[in-house]
């Protein structure tokens, strides 16, 4: 059969056939083995016959135009306009995602947006978006069409984003990050007992996602955290989650502690209160990181970028919007010319905290 994008017969790849007949998915450590026409567990990939077919390949579930400070990324063209997307599904299976209307989605429907990869970067271009960001739900489950629209990108000078919980196979990683320029990796928690508990996933296959960014790829990464009251939060998780990413990753990788709002399987558990994200904070800078933010809450203190040399404010936030912007365009400290981990340039305007949806063609 031949690949038809956004018909929901586009061939994935990273499977292979095991010995009793069955297709297994190479792609995420889920490894799910397929019979007859069966989905895999993040339900957009489906083995139909002795294909494996990414049935969302071209389908979206909308675009909009975000301040890159909600993705989130500080450090990464502060003040920029990127492009986000994503498709339905997902391969992790977690009780408090904050965003289940699209993860948990089996509505192939609800993929009303066709849109194949150069409309997309053009439109990216078009709105003066600096990147394309691949989110809402992880990209991992549609790497293929990730890859594709990363390509055109880069086609026309577009960066690329993926916002993802990092639970990737290794020969799909190589290639996915050799398309990236920078990430946002959730690190759910601290323990694999968390990770099975709440995510249906295991914690090491992240943390080598984490280091093959860190340490064999140009990506620029940060880290996200959503802090779950009774679940994550605890003084001895965080400190070993800091004390791991400043050995392991080194200082530089900025953390991002967010507040959880109660959602899908956990509606019974309270927001996160500020004084918890205020305390995971001093935690993970007590450890060394140089970077620490808090996020989904108005704090301008744990929004605020300071210099890890002389302590100066050099990006002040709120939420998603720069009220005051230091750097210099190639992010150095204008005080004492440090320079700061990132990727930076000229800082003329900042697109704000907006969000604008956007019909790709229009
Ligand atoms: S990507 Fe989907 S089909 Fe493949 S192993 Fe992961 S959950 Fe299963």
């Amino acid at each position: 059969m031949k690949d038809v994008p956004g018909s929901g017969s586009y061939s994935g790849r990273y499977w292979h056939f095991l010995d009793d007949g069955r297709m297994q998915c190479d792609l995420c450590p889920r490894h799910c083995r397929l019979h007859g026409e069966q989905r895999g567990a993040c339900f957009v990939r489906q083995r139909v016959g002795d294909r494996m077919v990414l049935t969302a390949y071209g389908r979206s579930s909308g675009f909009c135009i975000d301040p890159i400070e909600k993705k989130p990324l500080n450090h990464f063209y502060p003040g920029s306009a990127v492009l986000s997307f994503g498709t339905a599904g997902c391969n992790l299976a977690c009780k408090f995602c904050q965003n289940w209307d699209i993860s948990k989605s089996r509505e192939m429907e609800t993929l009303a947006d066709a849109a194949m990869p150069e409309a997309i970067a053009a439109s990216a271009a078009a709105h003066g978006c600096k990147s394309v960001a691949f989110t809402y739900n992880d990209p991992v489950i549609f790497a293929e069409y990730a890859m594709d629209v990363a390509d055109a990108c880069h086609q026309l000078g577009i960066r690329t984003v993926a916002v993802t919980a990092g639970y990737m196979g290794a020969e799909a990683r190589r290639d996915f990050y050799a398309r990236m320029d920078a990430a946002n990796v959730d690190l759910k928690g601290f323990s694999d007992a968390f990770y099975v508990a709440f995510t249906g996933a295991h914690l090491q296959p992240v943390l080598e996602t984490l280091q093959y960014l860190k340490h064999e790829t140009d990506v620029w990464l940060e880290i996200t955290t959503l802090l779950i009251p009774g679940k994550n939060d605890s003084d001895d998780e965080i400190r070993a989650e800091a004390r791991w990413i400043a050995r392991e990753l080194g200082p530089d990788v900025p953390l991002h502690f967010t507040a959880f709002h109660p959602d899908y399987k956990m509606r019974d558990v309270p927001p996160t209160p500020c004084s918890t994200l205020a305390r995971a904070r001093k935690h993970a800078l007590a450890e060394g990181l140089h970077y620490v933010y808090t996020g989904n809450v108005h704090d301008t203190a744990g929004a605020t970028t300071h210099c890890p040399a002389c302590r100066a404010q050099l990006i002040v936030r709120d939420w998603h919007a720069i009220e005051s912007y230091r750097l210099t365009p190639t992010g150095t400290c204008p005080d004492c010319f440090a320079q700061i981990a990132g990727r930076f340039g000229n800082f003329e305007r900042q697109f704000g905290r907006r969000r604008i949806p956007v019909r790709i063609g229009e």
